[in-house]
């Protein structure tokens, strides 16, 4: 499918899948095992300009494209679903403040989240509220010129490497959802820990872990927008930073499918390549099939939030959905296609299924994404 891409957008895809097969796929079997942070890669994509994606030119980014972050978090997915989240979840962490900061805070953080010296983390989740958003417990009481934090959020990526981190907390339990705010933390401000990290299924190159914060003092300067606007600043962040997830999906589907490709024209049994049986053309079909209709719907989303359009929340969410889903399906199917060797850990194809798994659980999971689109679609049928 030939998707029209700009000379600028093809550059990208060309560089980030240039990072995922010279640097990554080399090392993506040691850091799925070690669960070290890859702050080697790290470096090599911030020194290739590719966290300038999602910050403004004047912060000293490349200009806000979730198209051009999409292809690239594909690219580096196809290689490593874990290395490649690491980069995804930083912008996940700085929409926040693109999108609603003001022109102090962008100066402040943005140009350093620009050059990859800084990542960033979004921190909502708590252990009791999950898809439940607006049942956080976790506090902010203003306090003269401060804010002072008490709480703790759980499963958050890039918890503990990251430096700055935008967080929702309660500053009015009455109001409810209209009592969240959302505030920038910094990495180092007394009264703000890590708790454990995760021991994960997949994605293991990317850290998990608590964040607590107890009696965390923070300046005022630090709310995002106004007060009472944590949860409409949460959903404008995930309706421009699904289709990231979705990309992740993406790239882990075309990853495996690649990977099924090469082990169906080179494995023999009954005397033929594997790919010469009419059963596994199908898979391969149905799966080639998928992914398409799938990158379809992610880039004809980032458009439409490049172009400039803020009603994306129905779209935003079946382009996560959708994608999760066929990344699942496909890397289940991938590994079928390896037989019992894909069943091992000596070879590759396992891991994709594991790390596509995550991607239909986080930033809300795929029954709450279609809660979302049923509703909208409801709605739209009642006008
Ligand atoms: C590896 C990892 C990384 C993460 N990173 C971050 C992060 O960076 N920042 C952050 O804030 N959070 C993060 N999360 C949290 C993630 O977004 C939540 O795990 C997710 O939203 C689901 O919440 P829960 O785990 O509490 O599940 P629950 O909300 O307890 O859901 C349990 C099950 O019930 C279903 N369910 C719940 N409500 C409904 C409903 N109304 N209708 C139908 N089904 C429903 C769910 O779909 C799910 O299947 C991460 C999670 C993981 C595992």
């Amino acid at each position: 499918m030939d998707y029209l891409l700009s000379d600028e957008q093809k550059m990208i895809q060309e560089l980030a899948r240039k990072i995922a097969e010279e640097k990554i796929r080399p090392v993506a079997a040691k850091y799925d095992q070690s669960e070290e942070f890859p702050w080697d890669i790290i470096k090599v994509i911030a020194d290739s300009d590719l966290f300038g994606l999602f910050i403004p030119e004047q912060y000293g980014g490349m200009g806000v494209s979730v198209l051009n972050l999409c292809l690239a978090t594909e690219e580096l997915s196809r290689a490593c679903g874990g290395i490649a989240v690491c980069y995804a979840a930083s912008a996940l962490g700085t929409f926040p403040i693109v999108l609603f900061g003001n022109e102090e805070q962008k100066k402040k953080y943005l140009p350093d989240l620009a050059k990859g010296k800084k990542l960033a983390a979004f921190g909502i989740t708590e252990p009791e509220a999950g898809s439940d958003a607006s049942a956080i417990k976790t506090t902010a009481r203003k306090d003269g010129n401060h804010y002072i934090l008490n709480g703790l959020k759980h499963f958050i990526t890039n918890g503990g490497d990251a430096e700055v981190y935008t967080v929702i907390a309660m500053t009015d339990k009455t109001k409810g959802a209209r009592g969240g705010s959302a505030f920038i933390v910094e990495k180092g401000t007394p009264g703000f820990t890590f708790g454990k990290k995760e021991d994960k299924f997949g994605i293991r190159a990317s850290s998990t872990r608590e964040l607590i914060f107890t009696d965390c003092k923070i300046p005022k300067e630090n709310l995002l927008s106004r007060e009472g606007t944590g949860f409409i600043v949460t959903m404008k962040t995930f309706d421009i930073s699904r289709p990231g997830v979705a990309a992740q999906a993406l790239g882990i589907a075309q990853g495996a499918l690649d990977l099924a490709v090469k082990y169906a024209k080179e494995r023999r049994q009954f005397g033929k390549a594997i790919s010469s049986f009419q059963g596994i053309q199908w898979m391969i079909a149905d799966m080639a099939t998928e992914i398409e209709a799938a990158r379809s719907l992610i880039y004809s989303v980032a458009r439409m939030v490049d172009a400039g359009r803020t009603d994306v929340s129905k779209e935003s969410a079946m382009a996560k959905m959708y994608a999760s889903d066929v990344a699942m399906k496909v890397s289940t199917d991938a590994l079928q296609i390896f037989g019992g060797y894909g069943y091992m850990k000596d070879y590759p194809i396992e891991k994709y299924m594991r790390d596509a798994k995550i991607t239909q659980i986080y930033e809300g999971t795929n029954q709450i994404q279609r809660n979302i689109i049923a509703l909208q679609v409801i709605k739209e049928s009642a006008k």
